[in-house]
């Protein structure tokens, strides 16, 4: 079968000056550098770059040799004045993160943003994404999904956003840290009971790539087992559709306190309002405790 008409080889074209060229690069596994991405950024002259250090070295084996700009996120407002000054001159231009694709929990979007106001074109060169990546290894359902990144770390903000997960019945991408992922499975697990669907995606594209899984129970006893160490994407399955009705904490501690004063324990409490509402009962136990 002869290549589709659409695909084209524009390798010769690029770049071209006065263009943002926003690239992938791998998330661990150097064949995952397309042929397209290595040529760009082989010829434009300028690279943002969140960590000058840590892409350097990705060039210095494949012989990129442009002017390297740091652009993370704690200069992303003084730097994009410079880089659209560049771009206004007709320099040629690409940014890369440290890993996988920019503006996906890492710095671009405001950099694409800025040059899109001021008319500059922007092109993406695809490549790999940690999320898109464990999704449709995952098994899970991926017609439709949402991503979440990293979770807040400030527990009011956190708390929020893992009540509205919880209830989510589409697939939820979430990025963690090694250290952080087994109060991450706790929490999630209080929340969508043990038995939510879940793969646990570790250090994907890598030697030691691994998915646990399948249920939110079963990760949590692995990671229990085995120290969690390396890079992490966790993609949960979304809440059984009509079945969990969203209700504020204090509504389900209502509700608890309502039941345990009519006479039951808080055990057979924390069930009764688990199958009427659709809440674990881990976690209506958790509320009043
Ligand atoms: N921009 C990147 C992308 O396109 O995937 C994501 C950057 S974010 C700062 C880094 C997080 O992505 C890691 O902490 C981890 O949660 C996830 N991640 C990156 N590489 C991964 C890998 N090889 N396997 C599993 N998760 C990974």
């Amino acid at each position: 079968m002869g290549l589709k008409t659409d695909y084209i080889s524009e390798k010769q074209l690029e770049p071209n000056p006065g263009v943002l060229y926003i690239v992938g690069t791998p998330i661990g596994n150097l064949e995952d550098f397309s042929p397209r991405a290595k040529n760009l950024l082989s010829k434009v002259s300028i690279i943002a770059c969140e960590d000058t250090r840590h892409s350097g070295q990705l060039f210095k084996k494949f012989e990129i040799k442009a002017t390297l700009i740091s652009f993370h996120k704690h200069n992303i407002h003084a730097r994009i004045p410079k880089l659209l000054k560049k771009l206004a001159e007709g320099e040629t231009l690409a940014l890369v993160s440290d890993a996988g694709l920019p503006s996906v929990s890492d710095p671009g979007e405001e950099l694409v943003a800025a040059s899109r106001k001021v008319g500059h074109k922007v092109v993406c060169i695809p490549g790999p994404c940690a999320a898109m990546t464990a999704l449709v290894s995952s098994g899970l359902p991926s017609q439709r999904f949402c991503f979440e990144g990293f979770l807040p770390s400030k527990p009011k903000d956190r708390k929020a956003l893992l009540n509205s997960i919880s209830n989510e019945t589409r697939t939820t991408i979430i990025y963690e840290s090694p250290h952080r992922l087994l109060k991450l499975l706790k929490e999630l697990s209080l929340l969508c009971g043990e038995d939510r669907s879940i793969q646990v995606a570790r250090e994907l594209t890598k030697k030691y790539e691994e998915q646990i899984g399948p249920t939110i129970g079963e990760a949590m006893k692995y990671f229990g087992e085995n120290k969690p160490k390396g890079e992490f994407t966790l993609v949960l399955g979304g809440a059984p559709k009509g079945k969990i009705t969203p209700i504020s904490d204090e509504q389900l501690i209502e509700e608890m306190q309502k039941l345990i004063s009519s006479g039951v324990s808080t055990n057979h409490a924390a069930k009764k309002l688990g199958s009427k509402t659709g809440y674990s009962r881990n976690y209506l136990y958790s509320l009043m405790h």
